[in-house]
């Protein structure tokens, strides 16, 4: 374990804006009556934590669960979107709902965490971009074009060798291309995490603005199909045309992500661990109950007793590596808190451990204003850029 931060990390790290762009934290608002300001109990994130690291914006992931909530896709969605909304309602003093860069920094003034929206999974569309609009009014300021399920328009990475799967011929059909050309026009960040390589190389060349990756890390360092290539970060880091300042990619924190050691003992383990949640799922189903997502975890969880933990020093590899293969204005945070078990680094168990990046960074020589850029700076501009790429006229 490292050593508290120096007073000079310290003022460094609170005088940021700081914005993770990943937090799953809508399913536990809305299947568990969780409330933010509340201890976060076997969550990763609440008001006091927030408050303690300083973070200044979240974009919670709208994230509807492809088979549980198979013909019910946009009510999925709306229900999410509602449960953000509410906690906002509830804790007018402590937060906003905020969908601009603008919004964020106005917030930030008024002492107020942004609670941003952005959907996880084109298939919340169900084919229609009259409901992407639709969502775009109610405050969703990017899509993942996948989660780990393709859908009809856009390939996963998390499918793409099942050939029992349906897939595009080239990443994306032409209807995801209008997608693409949508979200840009409406002024809806294009999500790249969990797409396919093709589909990634598809919308980099499609959209008119840079393209985030709000929650993926470095496939040189952790080999998982779901991690972008060193190409694909310098693809990033060039999307949005030649006047762009280029995209960014927001480093995922979970563990399976970022360690090769830990994805190995994943890997192990997942046979079995499957079977168990089969097993629960069975024994759900005749009191006509599904599982939800806490519970599945829970049950993993029991598979990953005396797991190593891993170090935070690995993070730290993967925003580095995206630095000097990308550049240091291509990379930024994606923590993914709420939505991986806990499978955390040492030492980064919520935002309020946030301060330890700013660390850890200083340690390697990364400066003040290399911080402010990677703890949320970059998000910013990429955000502003693709509001200006936007055209209100259909
Ligand atoms: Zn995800």
């Amino acid at each position: 374990m490292r050593s508290r931060i120096t007073p000079t990390a310290s003022r460094i790290h609170r005088s940021a804006l700081i914005i993770d762009t990943h937090a799953d934290t809508p399913q536990r608002f809305l299947d568990h009556g969780f409330d933010l300001a509340n201890p976060r109990g076997r969550g990763d994130l609440d008001l006091d934590s927030v408050r303690k690291g300083n973070l200044a914006a979240e974009f919670f992931s709208i994230w509807v669960e492809p088979t549980r909530f198979k013909g019910q896709y946009a009510r999925r969605t709306l229900e999410l979107i509602d449960s953000v909304r509410l906690q906002v309602d509830k804790h007018p003093e402590e937060m906003a709902l905020v969908a601009s860069a603008e919004g964020i920094l106005r917030a930030h003034r008024a002492n107020k965490f942004a609670a941003l929206l952005g959907i996880e999974g084109g298939h919340s569309i169900e084919n229609s971009l009259r409901l992407l609009r639709l969502y775009y009014a109610l405050g969703v300021r990017y899509m993942t074009l996948t989660w780990s399920n393709s859908n009809d328009w856009a390939d996963s990475s998390g499918d793409i060798d099942n050939k029992r799967i349906p897939h595009t011929q080239r990443g994306l059909t032409r209807f995801g291309e209008e997608v693409v050309r949508e979200m840009n026009r409406l002024g809806m960040m294009v999500d790249i995490s969990h797409v396919a390589d093709r589909t990634f190389y598809r919308a980099v060349k499609v959209s008119a603005a840079p393209v985030i990756a709000s929650h993926s890390s470095a496939r040189a360092l952790c080999d998982h199909p779901r991690n972008m290539t060193d190409d694909m970060l310098r693809a990033a880091a060039r999307s949005g045309g030649a006047r762009s300042g280029g995209g960014v990619v927001q480093v995922n924190f979970f563990s399976g992500f970022i360690s090769q050691a830990y994805r190995d003992a994943l890997s192990a383990v997942k046979p079995e661990a499957d079977r168990a949640v089969r097993k629960a799922e069975k024994a759900a189903k005749p009191k006509g109950r599904k599982l939800t997502y806490a519970e599945i975890s829970r049950i993993r969880g029991k598979y990953l007793r005396g797991f190593p933990r891993t170090p935070l020093s690995v993070l730290i590899d993967h925003i580095d590596h995206i630095a000097k293969v990308a550049g240091v204005d291509h990379v930024g945070l994606g923590s993914d808190f709420d939505g991986v078990g806990g499978q955390l680094p040492e030492g980064l168990r919520s935002p309020a451990e946030l301060p330890r990046i700013t660390g850890a960074l200083l340690d390697r020589g990364y400066s003040a204003t290399d911080c402010h850029k990677i703890l949320g700076g970059n998000l910013m501009r990429v955000f502003r850029e693709v509001e200006a790429v936007a055209n209100p006229r259909p």
